[in-house]
């Protein structure tokens, strides 16, 4: 078998990547929702992987691995890498796990991140606040939404200081001019005032949470490594799932293990990174300095499955624990994950969950009722590949005048 073509429709915003073959068997995978840009920068690995052998994963990788960075643009070798294993899962009749050397649990855990409750502009104006941010009683109040969820999730990640609107919002937060984009560009030393408020809103959501829901917190990145230090054991013995991505972070184009190292060994509350990291090599400084207690690479940036494979087992070795990251990541997202969950060593935790964005995702992909969550956990299914497929006659609908020939061969 050999790759015929490689395709890329933007659907919804997810850029979306299908690999066709000469013998009609297809892999598809899609990128987060956030980089609909993304398009041509998938079509630029073509002409690398036409005509090779699609189920020699590694050997069609390698051809394209290096030619890859941090996020964003880790994530289309990644797609390519995740659609070539759901191809060769079909091709194989088997589901990816297997190809990925066989489940060791039948069930995953997964956490929330991404359903979160977000004010009307009308509740907001009414919501108590200080300064223009959220009180700590409605941080307190979006939690307890959270914890009522179906899902049951047993860890609930909420974004606070440099990671969401706290920086901007509360007055005096830090010392340091605000810059109100996105993708978290702020950083700074954190005033005592700003520090009591963001303590304050982290003791309501602990409230809500009690023992039964850890309670993660996404962090930055932009704090320095006094503040970071100052976080982490002010939180000591409390029921803090991790801090992640304090110092770097999302959208960080580098690592800085060292900063995390002067951290992570003086604090029993643990500290989490790796959300934009691309590739194994740029873990190796991580793990071997146990500069972090929890990974949570995506398997959409990092460089495709077996990356997150070999990532974890890694560290593993070196007493680090592993949560993938995955928010924007969609139902192929939680299907991929899903798959390579299954898979993962001892120190796996859970990973984070995507949501059908828009919600007719769930109509376009076939068996989206195998990915449902029961008590803030997803039955591993046997289906083969990805174990979803696209429902064309509906996917069609849904596909932009520029790419109404993506479904063919
Ligand atoms: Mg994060």
């Amino acid at each position: 078998m050999i790759i015929k073509d490689l395709k890329v429709a933007v659907i919804g915003n997810h850029p979306v990547v299908r690999i066709t073959t000469d013998q009609g068997i297809d892999g598809i995978a899609a990128a987060e929702s956030s980089k609909p840009y993304l398009k041509p920068m998938i079509e630029f690995y073509k002409e690398f992987i036409i005509g090779k052998d699609p189920t020699d994963v590694e050997r069609v990788m390698l051809g394209i691995r290096r030619l890859g960075a941090f996020k964003p643009w880790g994530a289309a070798v990644s797609v390519i890498e995740i659609a070539l294993w759901d191809l060769a899962g079909k091709a194989a009749n088997l589901p990816i796990y297997k190809l990925l050397g066989g489940k060791v649990r039948d069930k995953v855990q997964v956490y929330n991140g991404n359903i979160r409750f977000k004010l009307s502009h009308e509740e907001y104006l009414n919501a108590s606040k200080v300064g223009d941010a959220l009180s700590p009683e409605e941080y307190g109040k979006i939690m307890k939404k959270m914890v009522d969820l179906p899902h049951k999730f047993s860890i609930i990640k909420q974004g606070i200081a440099f990671h969401g609107p706290q920086a901007i919002q509360f007055p005096n937060f830090y010392y340091g001019e605000k810059v109100n984009i996105a993708r978290h560009p702020n950083s700074g030393l954190i005033t005592q005032e700003g520090f009591n408020y963001m303590m304050d809103c982290i003791d309501a959501m602990l409230d809500v949470c009690g023992d039964k829901v850890g309670l993660a917190l996404d962090c930055g990145p932009g704090f320095t490594v006094p503040d970071a230090q100052r976080l982490a054991q002010a939180l000591e013995g409390k029921n803090i799932m991790w801090l992640e991505d304090m110092i770097t972070g999302d959208y960080t184009p580098y690592v800085l293990a060292d900063l995390y190292k002067q951290v992570t060994p003086f604090t029993t509350t643990r500290i989490h990174t790796g959300e934009q990291i691309y590739l194994r090599q740029n873990f190796v400084e991580l793990i071997e300095k146990n500069a972090v207690n929890v990974l949570g690479p995506d398997v959409a940036d990092v460089g495709g499955l077996a990356e997150m494979k070999f990532i974890a087992e890694y560290a593993d070795l070196h007493g680090i624990l592993f949560a993938p990251h995955g928010t924007l990541d969609g139902v192929l997202g939680i299907a991929a994950n899903v798959h390579l969950a299954a898979t993962l060593p001892k120190n796996y935790i859970a990973f984070e969950l995507p949501n059908a964005e828009p919600e007719w995702w769930n109509d376009i992909l076939t068996n989206t009722d195998k990915l449902k969550v029961t008590d803030s956990h997803i039955e591993v299914n046997d289906l083969p590949g990805l174990g979803v497929t696209f429902i064309e006659d509906e996917a069609k609908k849904y596909l932009k005048e520029e790419d109404k020939d993506f479904f063919e061969n």
